[in-house]
């Protein structure tokens, strides 16, 4: 079995990517020694999914490549560059975990939930996909509160709280732990191992007008999302082929902390640092595109494992098949970034 270990080494990276405090504990501004803040061990977690090994990594894309053949030659005639327009819904379970009934526990308002949607929509567009927010829960519990990966509050959170099936979206907000991690996701391939497990969990004070600057803008569901509809991180595998499996995403040693316009970290790469793409780590205000190849990938991803396919593929156009199934508690590959430190220290 290979993911296991996957996920505890991301977290293992995760706590080494930081962002950095100053003496209030709230992250520096702007984009000051970016990256430095790589190695910089003083800091809190910003994000860290690691670079996976490339035999690691070769393993587990092999099977969705056949997936894929099959996939593509079921295209017939119609090439990627017609069907990867057809419009998908996905439905979307929204679940608020709280420490009480206050905005900085927890407690996030249904304006800023509805900001969050309409910013996945909107960076979604790219891909013509929208997602349906389905329900919305809340749950005041403090040992939920802190969303820590791996760990049984967390398993069963997930158990008691999810909804719907493979191809429904779950999206839990809480404080995570690590602090200063961002957020989390599983990858579509997971959830035929752990279905109860599938989903993705953001920090709360990352949704627009939250505490998180400047992280504060909704992108990091926007990046969440992206690793649950398969896409890896754009510094994925660093300089070296591979890379991200994305032919269109330059390679990229290092992520692109803060927003380094013009950077170029692989000597051969054939462009600019994808500073910009949602799969990057920049401050929300740098993050926004999708290229047309992670559409294409994104797409067979959830096709392939997800069951979610246009109506050019033989599906419905919409999300909504599969069963409620239950299954082993997590493990996980994903993560996003920072918040200040004194959210993470809750006002709980
Ligand atoms: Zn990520």
């Amino acid at each position: 079995m290979i993911l296991p270990s996957l996920s505890s080494r991301s977290f293992l990276a995760t706590a080494l990517l930081a962002s950095t405090l100053d003496s209030s504990g709230n992250l520096a501004s702007a984009a000051a020694a970016a990256d430095d803040r790589l190695t910089d061990t003083r800091n809190i977690v910003r994000c860290g999914v690691e670079n996976i090994p490339v035999p690691e990594l070769l393993k587990m894309e092999e099977e969705f490549k056949n997936h894929r053949i099959v996939l593509e030659a079921g295209h017939g005639a119609d090439s990627n560059a017609s069907w990867v327009n057809d419009p998908l819904s996905i439905n979307m379970y929204l679940h608020v975990i709280a420490a009480n009934e206050t905005a900085e526990g927890g407690s996030v308002s249904d304006t800023q939930i509805k900001d969050q949607i309409d910013v996945l929509n909107t960076d979604y567009q790219t891909m013509n996909i929208d997602f349906q927010l389905k329900n919305v829960t809340r749950t005041v519990r403090p040992e939920w509160f802190n969303v820590k990966p791996s760990s049984k509050e967390q398993a069963e959170m997930k158990r008691s709280l999810r909804q719907g099936g493979p191809a429904d979206l779950n999206v839990y907000l809480g404080c995570l732990d690590p602090p200063g991690l961002l957020g989390y996701s599983t990858f579509p391939r997971d959830i035929r191992e752990n279905p109860i497990d599938d989903g993705v969990v953001v920090l709360f004070s990352s949704l627009p007008g939250g505490a998180a600057e400047p992280y504060n803008e909704g992108k990091t569901l926007t990046h969440e999302v992206g690793h649950w509809l398969g896409l890896y991180h754009t510094f994925q595998g660093g300089c070296n082929e591979p890379g991200d499996f994305v032919e269109d995403t330059p390679a990229e040693a290092k992520p692109g902390f803060g927003c380094p316009e013009g950077r170029k970290s692989c000597k051969h790469s054939t462009g600019l640092d994808p500073i910009h793409n949602f799969m990057d780590y920049g401050d929300d205000n740098c993050l926004s595109s999708f290229t047309q190849g992670q559409v294409v990938r994104a797409r067979d991803q959830i096709a392939i494992y997800r069951g979610i396919k246009s109506s050019k593929h033989g599906g419905s156009g919409s999300s909504g098949g599969g069963k409620q199934h239950t299954g082993r508690p997590g493990k996980y590959h994903h993560d996003r970034r920072n918040s200040r430190h004194e959210v993470q220290k809750g006002l709980i």
